[in-house]
């Protein structure tokens, strides 16, 4: 019954909430999602390759990409802009699939004033205890920048209610599959399924007129 089309997802989260293994397990486990690479001018992490954790680039090329109107967002996160390039978004919605955002605070409000009717989830772990816990394990960051991003999520959690759901990220494949669930209930709405809605309603009339 549902438009062909895909839903196009947000993915938030602190900064060590686990966003990556979960889209991970995600793209794993099911064939109908996709994930959209953005485009950055932060430096690459160690093991980071250029077109598939990121379209790393500078600061001239990114704006250059702004003004020809390439990406559906693009945000400012601890220094550094963050965006997402609009042609692969559209081709994998149009090709049914759902497309996973995995974007901060500020792009998901500006996704959700664009596409009302994209889907935003808020993963969180399952306490502030356990974030800094995780950050310091993954081991590929100064003192200074896990100090700043802990702050960034003290602003972060100001902006939670703007999500639609909120997921606690606490064993990972429970939370793949309330995502997935999430997901597919999000499919029924009607406001997703306005094709279906107007053919049917349209069969119905004309029905009824052929009754009157
Ligand atoms: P990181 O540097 O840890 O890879 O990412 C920092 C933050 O930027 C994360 O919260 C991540 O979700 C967000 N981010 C990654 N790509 C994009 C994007 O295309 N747009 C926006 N607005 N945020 C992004």
């Amino acid at each position: 019954m549902a438009d062909q089309k895909g839903i196009l997802m947000v993915l938030s989260g602190f900064s060590g909430a686990g966003k990556g293994t979960l889209v991970k397990g995600l793209l794993r486990k099911y064939d109908n999602y996709a994930l959209s690479v953005s485009m950055t001018t932060r430096a690459p992490r160690e093991g980071e390759r250029d077109g598939v954790e990121y379209f790393f680039t500078d600061t001239r090329h990114f704006e250059e990409t702004i003004e020809q109107d390439g990406l559906i967002e693009y945000a400012l996160y601890c220094g550094n802009y963050y965006g997402t390039p609009k042609a692969y978004v559209e081709e994998q919605m149009a090709a049914g699939r759902n497309v996973i955002l995995e974007i901060e605070l500020q792009g998901a409000l500006k996704i959700k004033e664009k596409f009302p009717e994209s889907l935003l989830i808020f993963v969180t772990p399952p306490s502030a205890d356990e974030l800094k816990r995780r950050l310091e394990k993954r081991g590929t960051e100064s003192p200074e920048v896990i100090a700043r991003r802990l702050a960034r999520a003290a602003e972060e959690s100001e902006g939670i209610e703007a999500y639609d759901y909120i997921v606690v990220n606490d064993e990972l494949e429970a939370c793949v599959e309330e995502i997935h669930r999430l997901v597919d209930a999000a499919r029924r709405a009607p406001v997703r399924n306005t094709k279906f809605i107007n053919q049917i309603r349209e069969e119905l009339q004309g029905f009824a007129k052929g009754e009157e």
